[in-house]
C-alpha cells in the first residue's frame, strides 16, 4: 500500500485523506514523495474497506 505510511501522520485520526486540511497523505502527494496514482488507489481501497463496513 503505502510504504512510508508511518511518516504520514494527518492532522486528525479518522482523516479520509481528501479535502481535510493538515492531511499528511496528500501532503506528500502534491510534494511529489507519494504518486498520485498511488494515492488514488490508496482512496479507492479505503472506500472499497468502507463500503464492505456497511
Ligand atoms: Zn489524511
Amino acid at each position: 500500500m503505502l510504504p512510508n505510511r508511518r511518516h504520514l501522520q494527518c492532522r486528525f485520526a479518522n482523516c479520509k485523506h481528501r479535502d481535510e486540511p493538515g492531511c499528511a497523505v496528500r501532503r506528500a502527494a502534491e510534494q511529489g514523495k507519494l504518486s498520485l496514482r498511488r494515492l488514488h488507489s490508496y482512496l479507492s481501497l479505503l472506500e472499497t474497506l468502507e463500503t464492505e463496513r456497511r
